[in-house]
């Protein structure tokens, strides 16, 4: 049960969104935007999140939209990780979402909500940093788009009176070799220790990491170092681990000396699904 009263609403527009959410607001009230609401549930049973009222995003119907269209995938923030890996236009994206929580609860969390939960792993990023994907955001000013990779930047990223509509994907990245590597730490359906995923073009191999800092990540550096096929790929790995983009985490889940150890053996195995282990 959640131990307070909250107001709930679920416009029909973007526009009616983003204006119930600014009046709410001004009126010293509490909204937040509602996607699966498995976190914002979950939360506020254990007091975690205090909320005034909640605006479910489901009933816009740019949220819903799941289709491939000039060129472009273009997935709706409402739209849950069951119905992708269903349709399954991006199998890297697919198979991600695959290995978040178990079936029945995939059938609830939505793409918006897993980018925007206070939840650090967000691992449905992954395939859309490395695919260069880019988000449209809503707030009080329209619509703006911005990279996926750029939707945790103080300054690029949400405020927190913007909702995610859409994302979108170019068409040319959804059936390129890939390469995912997850690691728990007990059962196979846990929030992960590190998740890896890689997208590879003609020219180079793109990655990106949850679970080595606070924040999901794509790090220009560590892609030069791995993509240098001049050097060995152990040494390539040694030196890309020198160059992670912020603290690693050292918790309960592991310590950043097993992390580093951890994600050696990773990349390895990445490496190698792309052949690129002599
Ligand atoms: C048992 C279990 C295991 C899990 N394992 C993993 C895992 O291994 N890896 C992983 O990455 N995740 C995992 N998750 C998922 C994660 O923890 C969140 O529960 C989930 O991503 C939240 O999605 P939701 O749609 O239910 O969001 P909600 O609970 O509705 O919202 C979450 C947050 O996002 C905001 N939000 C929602 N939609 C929008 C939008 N369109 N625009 C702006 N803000 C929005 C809300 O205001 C809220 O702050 C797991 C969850 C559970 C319950």
């Amino acid at each position: 049960m959640i131990p307070f009263n909250f107001e709930y609403y679920k416009p029909k527009t973007i526009e009616e969104a983003v204006d119930l959410f600014n009046s709410l607001k001004s009126a010293g009230k509490k909204p937040v935007y509602y996607g699966g609401g498995t976190e914002i549930i979950s939360m506020a049973r254990v007091h975690n999140v205090h909320m005034d009222a909640v605006i479910d995003i489901k009933g816009i119907p740019e949220c819903n939209v799941h289709e491939v269209k000039d060129g472009e995938l273009i997935i709706g923030s409402g739209v849950t990780l069951t119905e992708i890996a269903e349709l399954n236009f991006f199998p890297l994206l697919s198979l991600t979402i695959k290995r978040i929580a178990d079936h029945t609860v995939q059938g609830k969390i939505t793409l918006g909500g897993n980018l925007m939960g206070p939840i650090i792993y967000k691992e449905a990023s992954l395939p859309l940093m490395a695919s260069n994907s880019k988000v449209i955001i809503a707030g009080r000013n329209g619509k703006r788009k911005v990279l996926v990779r750029d939707i945790y930047d103080k300054e690029k990223g949400l405020n927190p009176c913007e909702m995610i509509v859409q994302i979108v994907v170019e068409d040319k990245f959804l059936n390129l070799p890939y390469a995912h590597v997850k690691r728990t730490k007990n059962e196979k359906i846990d929030y992960p220790l590190i998740t890896i995923v890689g997208l590879k073009d003609e020219k180079k191999i793109s990655f990106a990491f949850s679970g080595i800092c606070e924040y999901p990540f794509r790090s220009p550096k560590m892609e030069d170092v791995l993509n240098n096929n001049s050097i060995s790929v152990n040494k390539r790995i040694k030196k890309a681990i020198t160059n992670i983009p912020g603290k690693i985490l050292n918790d309960l889940n592991g310590s950043s000396e097993y992390r580093k150890f951890m994600l050696h053996t990773m990349l390895k195995e990445a490496l190698l699904d792309f052949q690129e282990v002599e």
